[in-house]
């Protein structure tokens, strides 16, 4: 080891590997005849705010088993296509990519665009898939888009470790099935409990791989569709003239709509007497309620979740 360069601007440090004798990597046996060398450029962390290189008198060895010639390698230093830094310099960039953007991180550290960018998405890689390795008792499952409205996306979290697993574009039973599968059948035999919003394309993907787990609808959705039940039969009960007839809705029942979305807790004692009035009133009501189909069947998509008349409030109470 030796300074080469040390100037306020820049440190130069060539190194060498004291290491005599390697192994071949054809044939495994040992070797410590040197070929030839090369110079090459390793970035590093910088010293005391000096930017660091260090040259790397790396050595070609030839091997006395095959006669195969090959470069060495340094476990510290992680050789890229033409850019090379230090495992330690390595780190501090994903560190700094997280906190800042891709091209500022490079200017920072005076390195290519395209290789911070390389070297994350490596990093990434490796991250998610020691991610989907590990072990899942716990599964949640959601569906949401990248953009309000905009092409929805299934996204698979561990519900003992609140990472992200997969996101994959759509939200039927083809997109979820396609992260279970990649997952592998032991995987998904490890899965004791899967939380999802209960739709049909989510329901079936579920129960083909996820048969034997216990299936729980987050409630959120069930108060949703229990509102969305709610709301129905009381559009269909409140109607009492034909269309465009005054009055064209019971008052009573009408005026009692923000009642029957509030959770009963939440309701004073004048309240629930005069909700319950509601609920006993005339046969009509009683009868059209009962005839009304279970609209919890079509849980209706998350474009209504604004506009339904005590639906944000009935979820706040959740
Ligand atoms: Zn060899």
């Amino acid at each position: 080891m030796a300074v080469v360069v040390d100037l306020i601007e820049k440190l130069v440090v060539e190194i060498v590997d004291v290491r005599r004798v390697v192994r071949c990597p054809h044939c495994g046996f040992k070797t410590a005849r040197v070929h030839d060398r090369r110079r090459l450029l390793v970035h590093d962390l910088p010293t005391g705010g000096r930017p660091t290189e260090l040259r790397w008198l790396r050595r070609r060895f030839v091997c006395g088993e095959c006669s195969e010639r090959s470069w060495e390698d340094h476990p510290e230093i992680v050789l890229g296509r033409r850019t090379h830094v230090t495992r330690r310099l390595a780190r501090q960039l994903v560190r700094d990519v997280n906190a800042m953007s891709i091209r500022e991180v490079a200017r920072r550290h005076d390195l290519p665009w395209h290789y911070i960018m390389a070297l994350t998405s490596s990093w990434s890689e490796r991250v998610a898939l020691d991610r989907r390795r590990r072990r899942c008792r716990i599964l949640l499952i959601d569906e949401t888009s990248l953009r309000r409205g905009h092409r929805y996306v299934t996204v698979v979290i561990n519900g003992d470790t609140g990472e992200t697993l997969g996101i994959v574009a759509h939200r039927n039973t083809a997109a979820l099935s396609g992260i279970l599968l990649a997952q592998g059948h032991r995987w998904m035999r490890g899965v004791k409990v899967v939380v999802s919003d209960g739709s049909v394309p989510y329901r079936s993907a579920i129960g083909t791989h996820l048969g034997h787990a216990t299936h729980v609808l987050d409630r959120f959705h069930v108060a949703r569709w229990f509102a969305a039940g709610m709301i129905e039969v009381r559009r269909r009960s409140q109607r009492i003239g034909e269309h465009g007839s005054r009055p064209a809705f019971e008052p009573e029942i009408f005026r009692s709509r923000y009642l029957q979305l509030t959770r009963l807790d939440q309701l004073r004692d004048h309240r629930i007497e005069s909700l319950g009035k509601v609920l006993q009133g005339p046969a009509r009501t009683r009868s059209s309620m009962a005839d009304a189909p279970t609209p919890v069947r079509h849980p209706p998509r998350p474009r209504q979740r604004r506009g339904q008349p005590g639906s944000r409030r009935l979820h706040r109470d959740l």
